[in-house]
């Protein structure tokens, strides 16, 4: 699997040589993601809830949390969803910019050491079927798949499916997102039970969906799920902050 991926790599490397790419971020020729927008991404801001990662005051457990835990152990976000992010993921979702998921995937594989992390499979979250095919291809498994690569981690996108099909988030209080969403996934316990699994998103806004895919894997008897989402979009005023 390694092997694969560094083919991948040094197969963009030469790509690059031929026709100079652009970056996903700022649109400038010379590299995939610029030295600039490098520079202009941040983490999301401390403190921030240990297990959900949710925005807090002071540092320990959000309220949500505190009452009960969530299905993943824990679920961070790479960056915020500002900036240079917001149009490279725009060029994932709708330009299937596969060499932009593998440079992601770099910092991802990183952010996933420094967490400390060890999973047996990595699953993006999946696309509802008529996205699927109006899109073509699940941007999520754009990240997910060279992060795999990356970590020596096996990689599926057929284990955990949609049960249903759901309308979109967008637009949707917290509170609507969840119900929306709740019960929407399925997975395979053939291949998750007893396993140890990260849990791939490109945006993650309140996490309902996050959760929701958590909640099947862990019911198809996953040992333990980490979400993770490449960028954060941070709440408006007065919203989710705990
Ligand atoms: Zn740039
Ligand atoms: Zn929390």
């Amino acid at each position: 699997m390694i092997r694969t991926y560094q083919l991948n790599h040094w197969l963009w490397g030469s790509l690059d040589w031929l026709f100079p790419p652009v970056c996903g971020g700022c649109n400038r020729t010379g590299s995939r993601w610029c030295p600039d927008c490098q520079e202009r991404v941040r983490p999301v801001p401390e403190p921030i809830c240990r297990v959900c990662g949710a925005l807090l005051i002071r540092p320990g457990l959000c309220s949500t949390c505190n009452k009960s835990h969530p299905p993943y152990e824990m679920m961070r976000s790479w960056v915020v969803f500002e900036g240079p992010i917001r149009l490279a993921i725009h060029s994932l979702k709708y330009k299937q910019n596969l060499a932009l998921g593998d440079t992601f995937a770099q910092y991802l594989a990183e952010y996933v050491r420094e967490l400390g992390w060890q999973a047996d499979l990595v699953v993006p979250v999946p696309l509802g079927r008529q996205r699927l095919k109006e899109r073509g291809y699940n941007q999520a498994g754009l990240l997910a798949k060279p992060l795999s690569g990356r970590m020596g981690w096996k990689f599926s996108n057929q284990v955990l499916v949609r049960a249903r099909e759901t309308r979109t988030q967008v637009g949707l209080s917290p509170v609507e997102r969840k119900a929306n969403i709740a019960g929407a996934f399925r997975a395979d316990p053939g291949w998750v039970a007893g396993k140890s699994i990260l849990l791939m998103d490109d945006v993650a806004t309140t996490g309902s969906t996050l959760e929701a895919c958590s909640d099947a894997l862990v019911k198809a008897g996953a040992k333990t799920v980490y979400a993770l989402s490449l960028a954060k979009a941070l709440p408006h005023h007065g919203f989710q902050i705990v």
